[in-house]
């Protein structure tokens, strides 16, 4: 059996995992900027981090997992200048931060459930950890990290011989990325700010009181901090979307290490993205972005059907979003199901050939596709159909899929209840007409009639 084997952004390397502690992981993935739903693309990366959080449990590791939800400080523009996401989408919307940060962490928390991601062990929210990053950021201030300009107080990068050891980018190229902000204040173009000051003559709905005047912390300190905070020394692995390798991810890992004087995390994954036509990324300023409920949702396609998609590309491939593709995810899911359905309910043995390949390919990177092709196989296999449902129903616990329940509700409504036993009576009866038209009644409701040897069976269509 292959031990897990994963990509290092910080080494650029395939490497095998190995925790702190034995046993167990402390895991830090970015969370949401609760300023407007998540896109599908944003889901994207949260479903590749529950790929990884189950591989690790699948592998026997207890894992401690942790969460931000970003509802301060994230300004347009990714960088220090522009507005704050949160404050400009208050004013969009007629609420205030505060509501409208509960508004969308709450619809965050219902689309990942909607898509079988379990829910990290702490969520942490920045506006609940200020002292923790204004701590922080006192201790870059006594290391000499900091320096001070008219509209906040910013790390000073040259004062680090290794910047870019994240990025691999040469220091001018992250110098030429960071130019596009301008501020004629900062002494090197990839610094970037610890604590903004609120604007003068201008009451912002979030701010704090600081050493360095009334404020508001910069978008990567929260991260930085509140990982020190919860996962303390189990610093193991820290995750995002590729577009946090170069800034986000760049300025936690020079801040905290400065701050620390301590690596900070030993490996660094980072998901490809969703893109829209054209391989243009999916995101949430432009408007045009798909929710969760808007491609899926409504056209009555089961949120699972993305999952099922974003298993069959592999995190370090882009995927492309196109209605016809989720439209086929969803065939092939209700397919899925439909053959599982027909194994029957006895479930018997996992097979151990088929769970070392399954564990082979989960453990070379997070192979989802060939973990996933192995559920067809096991199907085509000339297991006993009970053996063959053990060994899928153990898959899951990694693909989850809700194969247990194959689109099935747990129990059906009373009223569809009530139609299957007229029509089980009808057919006693050898009422043929009547026993059809309560099919169609049943179809009609959005459940799948099967007459089968083993009798009627009703299931909910996907
Ligand atoms: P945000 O809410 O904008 O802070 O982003 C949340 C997460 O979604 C981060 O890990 C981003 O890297 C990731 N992300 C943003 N856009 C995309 C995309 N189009 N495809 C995949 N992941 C994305
Ligand atoms: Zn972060």
């Amino acid at each position: 059996m292959k031990k897990l084997q994963i990509y290092n952004t910080l080494s650029r390397k395939k490497e095998e995992f190995e925790p702190i502690y034995q046993g167990k992981v402390g895991l830090y993935t970015c969370g949401p900027t609760v300023y407007n739903f998540a896109h599908i693309g944003n889901l994207r990366t949260y479903l590749f981090e529950d790929f990884l959080k189950r591989v690790l449990e699948y592998n026997g590791y207890e894992v401690k997992h942790v969460m931000n939800i970003t509802d301060v400080g994230h300004l347009t523009g990714d960088g220090d200048m522009g507005e704050d996401k949160l404050e400009l989408g208050a004013a969009r919307e007629g609420k205030t931060a505060w509501e409208l940060a509960d508004f969308y962490t709450k619809s965050f928390v219902k689309d990942i459930g909607r898509l079988n991601i379990i829910e990290p062990n702490i969520w942490c929210k920045a506006t609940d950890c200020i002292p923790e990053q204004i701590a922080q950021i006192s201790e870059l201030e006594s290391k000499g990290f900091t320096y001070k300009t008219s509209d906040g107080v910013y790390f000073d990068t040259s004062k680090i011989d290794d910047y870019n050891k994240l990025s691999h980018l040469p220091l001018e190229t992250l110098q030429e990325g960071a130019r596009v902000e301008k501020n004629e204040e900062k002494k090197n173009p990839t610094d970037f700010a610890l604590w903004k000051f609120s604007p003068k003559g201008v009451k912002r709905q979030m701010e704090w009181q600081s050493p360095w005047g009334v404020g508001f912390p910069g978008w990567h300190i929260e991260c930085s901090a509140m990982s020190l905070k919860f996962l303390d020394s189990q610093l193991d692995i820290h995750c995002g979307g590729i577009d946090h390798i170069n800034v986000h991810h760049t300025n936690e890992i020079a801040q905290a290490e400065a701050a620390t004087g301590e690596k900070f995390f030993n490996y660094w994954m980072h998901g490809a993205f969703l893109n829209i036509s054209g391989g243009k990324k999916m995101a949430k300023s432009d408007d045009n972005f798909l929710t969760l409920k808007k491609a899926l949702i409504d056209k009555g396609f089961n949120p699972l059907a993305y999952r099922f998609a974003a298993l069959s590309v592999h995190y370090h491939k882009p995927m492309e979003y196109s209605e016809e593709a989720f439209a086929n995810s969803q065939k092939a899911l209700a397919n899925l199901y439909r053959s599982i359905a027909s194994l029957g309910t006895e479930s018997g043995a996992v097979d151990s050939v088929f769970k070392e390949k399954f564990l082979d390919s989960i453990n070379d990177d997070l192979n989802m596709p060939q973990a996933l092709a192995m559920v067809y196989e096991v199907l085509k296999s000339d297991l006993r159909p009970a053996d063959q449902l053990a060994t899928i129903l153990d898959f899951d616990r990694v693909l989850g899929l809700d194969l247990k329940k194959c689109g099935r509700e747990d129990e059906l409504p009373e009223a569809i209840k009530m139609l299957i036993r007229a029509r089980q009576d009808a057919k006693q009866a050898r009422e043929w007409e009547k026993s059809d038209a309560l099919r169609t009644e049943i179809e009609s409701c959005g459940y799948v009639v099967e007459d089968g040897k083993e009798g009627m069976k009703v299931y909910k269509k996907v």
